[in-house]
Parts: C-alpha cells; sequence; structure tokens
C-alpha cells in the first residue's frame, strides 16, 4: 500500500503523508496530516475565544467583588499609615503605605519576600524615612533617600 484515503478530507494521498499508529491495521493514522495540523490550528483559535470568554464571564460574575478589592485598596492608601518593612532574604528595609502590594510587587520583579515583616508603622512619612535611612546607614539594603 503506497496511498490511501484520509477519512477527514477524503483525499488519495500517499502514505507518508499520514502518521505512523499502530492503533491502526495499516500502521497509519486514518486522518492525513495536513487535516490534523489544519485541526490543530483550529483547536487553538477556538480555545483562546474559549479562554477569553470565560475571563469575560469571570469578570462579570465577580465584579462586585472586584470592586469591594480595589475599594479597600483606595481606603488603605487614605490611612495614611507608613510602614517599615523587612525582607529578611534581600536583607532589604523600606518604606510602603500599602504594605502587601509592595511586596507582591518586589515578588514580582524577582526579590525573595519570604517571612517578610513590618518593622514599624508610623502616621507620618518623615519619622519613616529617618528610621529607614538609618537601617540603610547600617547596612540594610534598599532605595536610599538621604545621602550623606
Ligand atoms: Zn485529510
Amino acid at each position: 500500500m503506497t496511498s490511501k484515503k484520509c477519512k477527514c478530507c477524503g483525499e488519495e494521498r500517499l502514505i507518508s503523508d499520514y502518521y505512523r499508529s499502530s492503533a491502526f491495521k495499516s500502521g497509519r493514522q486514518a486522518t492525513c496530516i495536513f487535516c490534523i495540523s489544519l485541526k490543530k490550528k483550529n483547536y487553538h483559535i477556538e480555545n483562546k475565544d474559549k479562554i477569553s470568554k470565560q475571563k469575560k464571564k469571570d469578570y462579570i460574575k465577580n465584579r462586585q467583588h472586584y470592586l469591594k478589592v480595589a475599594k479597600k485598596y483606595r481606603d488603605n492608601m487614605k490611612s495614611g499609615k507608613y510602614y517599615v518593612y523587612y525582607l529578611p532574604e534581600e536583607h532589604y528595609i523600606g518604606i510602603t503605605d500599602h504594605p502587601k502590594g509592595r511586596i507582591s510587587r518586589h515578588k514580582y520583579v524577582g526579590k525573595i519576600t519570604d517571612c517578610w515583616e513590618i518593622v514599624a508603622e508610623f502616621d507620618n512619612p518623615f519619622d519613616a524615612v529617618i528610621l529607614e535611612a538609618e537601617f540603610h546607614r547600617r547596612g540594610y539594603n534598599g532605595f536610599q533617600y538621604i545621602r550623606e
């Protein structure tokens, strides 16, 4: 047998146009490689559409939740607290008014944030900066606000 008919497109094709498969008596798949690659392509296109539809559905379904999270974030920003935090693995001291957001940003850029902790809490940023500078003078890593 040097050729066979594709089950999918019905074309008579060379046996080399079919993938090997022990599941078939002929030793080759019933569907030609052209049909298979077309199917794969369609699958990806369909899947992409499906995924974006799912995301949209998820957003509509959980819209209230997302809005609540956004509001909480804004409220936190308004709380006016300034935190000095420490990343032990990086020996890093920093200041933020939104610790969770800042830590996740550190993590995102590749810093090790395991066991991070808040060292101190302040009502104004100046005290926080002074404490941070003190840590940095003692050799801790971090963004330098004050240069000697
Ligand atoms: Zn075919």
